[in-house]
């Protein structure tokens, strides 16, 4: 049987969230089944969010994160982990992957995640908030095997892994069933809140490989782009004066 793919969205309500999830479920609609779109929510699911996802055709479970959270900066972060219990409670089969809502996806990528068996990273395309460019974060291959990573300025040398929450996905098993992985302690595998900005990705996939030699380089040679995370946003983009973007664009 073809493995499951298990898209882990967390998302919250402005203006272009309607866009954001359309966008999204569209691009989940063309992956072969099985695929399980969670998306996850703060404190209640939403009329809006569920109305979206019945529309998609795509089979997904909206789940609600009611952990307090004040702290703006972690954008998501409750919401992946309430995925990951929700993943290791029910024993969920498949390959993870955390795809945010506003970020661009390729087909190609949802196909190679079949593939993975441990733990698959790719380099990921985004634009440098302060530099007015294009880089890259994400491994550098030698065929499947990772031998480095494109780094930017910001984290240089202290990063451990430098993957971006978009560029990996790994085999739910290591969720669940930690003999098998031989990981060294069972207690649950979890994104951490009291990271530094820029640390997330890192401090959680060091729960899930020891080094470089676990990982695999996807597809082959790291070489092609197949997803792209822009931090476009709604508040930054420019309006005729006067113009009110309301919280939701989804007219009816
Ligand atoms: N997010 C959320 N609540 C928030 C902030 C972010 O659910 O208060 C979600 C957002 O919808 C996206 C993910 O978390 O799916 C990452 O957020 P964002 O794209 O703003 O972070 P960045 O890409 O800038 O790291």
């Amino acid at each position: 049987p073809k493995k499951q793919i298990i898209v882990v969205t967390p998302t919250y309500n402005r203006a272009l969230q309607a866009f954001y999830l359309n966008r999204l479920g569209q691009v989940l609609r063309l992956v072969p089944p099985p695929i399980l779109w969670m998306v996850v929510e703060m404190n209640v699911a939403s009329m809006e969010t569920a109305e979206i996802l019945r529309k998609t055709g795509v089979m997904y479970r909206h789940i609600v994160c009611t952990k307090n959270s004040t702290n703006v900066k972690d954008r998501g972060v409750h919401q992946r982990n309430a995925a990951l219990e929700h993943i290791e409670h029910h024993k969920l089969d498949g390959i993870v992957y955390f795809a945010d809502d506003d970020n661009i996806y390729s087909l190609e990528l949802f196909k190679g995640l079949r593939e993975i068996s441990r733990f698959g990273t790719w380099p990921v395309a985004m634009l440098a908030q302060s530099k007015n460019k294009a880089i890259l974060e994400g491994p550098v291959c030698n065929g499947s095997q990772v031998i480095g990573w494109h780094t930017n300025e910001k984290s240089k040398r202290l990063r451990r892994f430098h993957v971006d929450m978009s560029g990996f996905a790994f085999n739910s098993t290591i969720l669940w069933d930690p003999k098998k992985w031989r990981r060294p302690t069972s207690a649950p595998i979890q994104q951490l809140d009291t990271v530094k900005e820029g640390f997330q990705e890192t401090t959680f996939i060091e729960q899930l490989v020891e080094d470089e030699s676990q990982m695999e380089g996807t597809p082959a040679g790291c070489s092609r782009i197949m997803n792209w995370h822009l931090h476009l946003e709604a508040r930054n983009l420019v309006y005729p004066r006067g113009w009110l973007l309301q919280k939701n664009l989804d007219v009816v």
